[in-house]
């Protein structure tokens, strides 16, 4: 490996997912340089299968940094929520919320697309390896390895935007025993904008309107999802029914991507000259479409106050008190939603009926919960 030059920025950010990108963005708009280290190459990036469902607080900041995907962003009009094999159901309108949208639905290609136009060509670093970080008072200081050469980096600060964290003790796992299998299938008829949410006891299961098609995520235990992967098209198609209904006539199954699930909070979230943002901070479940919503708002939280902190330990210390009520809120949400619909017990079968008629009947009720899956914790 040949020893290369030396390179400084302020903040130095691990990985160059949607959360390290918009980062990386929010601090140039104020003004605060910062350099993006990512191990797959940009290609990887843009073969990721997963697609996000956007609330319309993300694309209000997104358009802020002039990376709104608009033409690759399809609203969410309403959303229909029901249960498998028991009564209750909710539907929520953007027009009762009064907006355009309840949300959008984008790819993750899409959306790393447009984050990425901006990005000046000496700030990624991609296809790199970290292998070495060390601090000091005066800041840190990152070794890399990109092909055959080694780049040393420094900063006031790093950024873990790095993903899902493997084991770790400072992070706390709740496994929940549960695979989301993702793809695409297209409506016999147009969805109308219309999002599907149906609780199942093996796993939610949603579909969102996305081009022309529904992207689908079906949510399932592990043995079940094993099996649903081996499944020819039709077939597979026909297990989806199962779990759904077939009133939408759903046809022409595209190919199929599996996720383990669980939930992941790290305790501490600043350390020293270290902090960690958006998955790597809380790896949530994916029900109700918060992962990334939460992580963007952890990105525009962070820039904010380093703008107004300086990048100082003290500074990152004040950060994670900030975000301690949204990512608290965004995973107790999603928590409480995957294990009270998982399961078949009748008598909370009954109550998560009467709840879904409650919320069909109360508009504050109804309010509420859109609000928060809006805005997150500024909206409660
Ligand atoms: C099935 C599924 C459906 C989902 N649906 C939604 C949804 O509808 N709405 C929503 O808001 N969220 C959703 N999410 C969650 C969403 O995908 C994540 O919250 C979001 O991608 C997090 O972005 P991130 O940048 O923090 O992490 P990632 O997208 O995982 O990116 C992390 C990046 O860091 C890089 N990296 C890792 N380790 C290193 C290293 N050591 N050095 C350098 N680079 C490194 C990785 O290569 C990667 O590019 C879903 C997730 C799943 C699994």
């Amino acid at each position: 490996m040949t020893e290369a030059c030396a390179d400084s920025a302020e903040v130095l950010i691990l990985g160059a997912g949607p959360v390290g990108l918009t980062l990386h963005l929010a601090l140039a708009r104020y003004g605060i340089t910062s350099r993006l280290l990512e191990r797959r190459p940009l290609a990887a990036l843009q073969a990721d299968p997963r697609v996000l469902a956007l609330s319309h607080g993300t694309r209000e900041l997104l358009e802020q940094l002039d990376s709104w995907p608009a033409q690759a962003a399809t609203p969410i009009e309403t959303i229909h929520i029901s249960q498998r094999g028991g009564f209750g159901r909710c539907l929520m309108t953007a027009k009762e919320q009064a907006l355009p949208a309840l949300g959008y639905v984008v790819r993750y290609r899409d959306l790393v697309s447009a984050l990425s136009r901006h990005l000046a060509p000496d700030a990624l670093y991609a296809e790199a390896e970290m292998l070495a970080l060390e601090e000091d008072a005066q800041g840190v200081g990152l070794k890399l390895g990109q092909n055959a050469d080694s780049v040393s980096l420094h900063g006031a600060l790093i950024v873990h935007a790095d993903g899902t964290p493997g084991a770790d003790p400072l992070v706390s796992v709740r496994d929940y025993h549960q695979q989301a299998v993702i793809c695409e299938v297209r409506p016999a008829q147009p969805h109308g904008q219309r999002a599907w949410e149906r609780f199942t006891p093996d796993g939610p299961l949603a579909l969102l309107p996305l081009g022309e098609e529904f992207s689908v995520v079906l949510t399932l235990p592990p043995a079940k999802a094993k099996e649903v992967m081996a499944l020819d098209d039709a077939a597979f198609i026909a297990a989806l029914e199962a779990q759904f209904g077939r009133h939408l006539g759903l046809c022409q199954a595209s190919p199929r991507n599996c996720f383990p699930l669980a939930l992941r909070m790290r305790r501490t979230l600043a350390q020293g000259r270290a902090v960690w943002i958006g998955n790597a901070a809380q790896t949530l479940h994916p029900v109700s479409g918060q992962g990334f919503n939460l992580g963007l708002r952890d990105a525009w939280q962070l820039a904010q106050t380093l703008l107004t902190e300086g990048c100082t330990p003290s500074a990152l210390a004040h950060y994670a008190r900030l975000r301690r009520c949204d990512r608290q809120g965004g995973a107790l949400f999603t928590d409480t939603v995957v294990r009270t619909f998982s399961t078949d017990f009748a008598p909370i079968k009954w109550a998560r009926g009467l709840g879904l008629y409650a919320l069909d009947l109360f508009p504050p009720a109804r309010q509420f919960v859109a609000r928060r899956m809006i805005w997150g914790g500024r909206g409660g």
